[in-house]
């Protein structure tokens, strides 16, 4: 039987890699280990080869460069045609794939094309009897689904911030390969035509943040979403949204928390006149700590927040604010 291996698939990002590279990394480490196998990774873009020496401190044993200016940015008939590749020749147990905006329109094609079982959105891998089990949460975050798969290769993406970070060991050494990806021109129906950065919000990216605050239709309009936003600041948090609010106009739909939203992992999250709605705790069943604002005792979010306080939030927000300004000094 061949050995088995583990293949990452890496996200180049600008001036390094990404802390989604890092947790793939992380995760595809202990499971190479657990298997017995080799960490791949692959470093598919333009100008990636500056990312070998990082890639294996952080753990791969094998860098495999796909270096090709077809590949600067995302385009997803190009990519899922160079990775399939990349697989197909590699010939790996198990390919780990970032829950990233890419990589969800990535992992199912790719599964498509090699007949693979795919899992996504995994918050936990493990080996078990020489199989590989992964998990996930299932019907909106109110069940956890274990699945594991009879093909070669299996895939699966990784919910962002769901697995501990490689640790950069220096002086660490990858064996170093490049693969030259072959892609019909004619085969590829998407073009990218433009890139619209989103308008920067001034706070951290709602995606990464260790806080957030998320308004919800009990503001009553958008003439009082300046309380979510005060709040935010005076504690560096992102600002997130229920979809009654994204959906009224009242924010961008960018800003949506949930099912179809984003799916956020904050050490803490303070919700304000959200009633707690299955497809809102969707995206929430990742956060450590939540923490409701709403004034129906009977809001289904306190079932599943830490601390909760019954109350208009028009008499809470001002004064909380206040406070954890106060608190650090700004
Ligand atoms: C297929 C599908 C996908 C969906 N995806 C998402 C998703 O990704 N994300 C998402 O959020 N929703 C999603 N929804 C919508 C979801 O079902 C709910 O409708 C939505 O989350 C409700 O938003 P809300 O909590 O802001 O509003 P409401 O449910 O109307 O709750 C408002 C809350 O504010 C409280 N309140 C009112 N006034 C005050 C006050 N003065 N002070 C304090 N509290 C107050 C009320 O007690 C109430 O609990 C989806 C729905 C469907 C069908």
């Amino acid at each position: 039987m061949a050995t088995a291996s583990v293949l990452v698939l890496l996200e180049p990002a600008e001036g390094g890699l990404s802390p989604m590279n890092l947790e793939l990394l992380g995760a595809g480490r202990a499971l190479a280990d657990q298997l017995g196998g080799e960490l791949l990774a692959l470093l598919a873009g333009e100008g990636v080869a500056k990312l070998v020496d990082d890639a294996g401190a952080y753990g791969a044993d094998r860098v495999v460069v796909m270096d090709d200016p077809r590949l600067r940015t995302y385009v997803g008939d190009v990519f899922v045609t160079a990775v399939e590749q990349a697989v197909r020749q590699l010939s790996p147990t198990v390919v780990l794939i970032g829950h990233t905006a890419s990589g969800r329109e990535l992992a199912p094609r790719l599964a498509a094309r090699l007949e693979a079982g795919l899992t996504t959105d995994c918050t936990a891998l493990r080996v078990q009897d020489g199989v590989v089990v992964m998990t996930k949460p299932v019907y909106g975050g109110n069940a956890i689904a274990e699945y594991t798969h009879s093909t070669t290769p299996q895939l699966a993406t990784l919910r962002p911030r769901a697995f501990d970070p490689a640790q950069r060991q220096e002086g660490r050494q990858a064996r170093v390969e490049t693969l030259a990806p072959s892609i019909d021109e004619a085969q590829v129906k998407t073009r990218l035509l433009e890139t619209v950065q989103a308008a920067p919000t001034g706070g951290p990216r709602l995606r990464d943040a260790k806080i957030v605050v998320s308004g919800g239709r009990g503001l009553g309009g958008p003439e009082n979403w300046h309380y979510v936003e005060e709040l935010a600041e005076a504690l560096g948090a992102a600002v997130g949204a229920t979809r009654a609010v994204t959906d009224a106009g009242w924010v961008p739909p960018s800003l949506q928390v949930g099912l179809t939203g984003v799916t956020i992992t904050p050490d803490l999250y303070i919700t304000v006149g959200i009633s707690g709605a299955v497809q809102h705790i969707a995206g929430v069943t990742g956060a450590k700590n939540i923490v409701a604002i709403n004034r129906d005792p009977d809001a289904n979010i306190f079932r599943h927040a830490r601390f909760g306080v019954v109350g208009d939030y028009k008499q809470i927000l001002p004064a909380l604010t206040a406070k954890i300004r106060e608190l650090r000094g700004s």
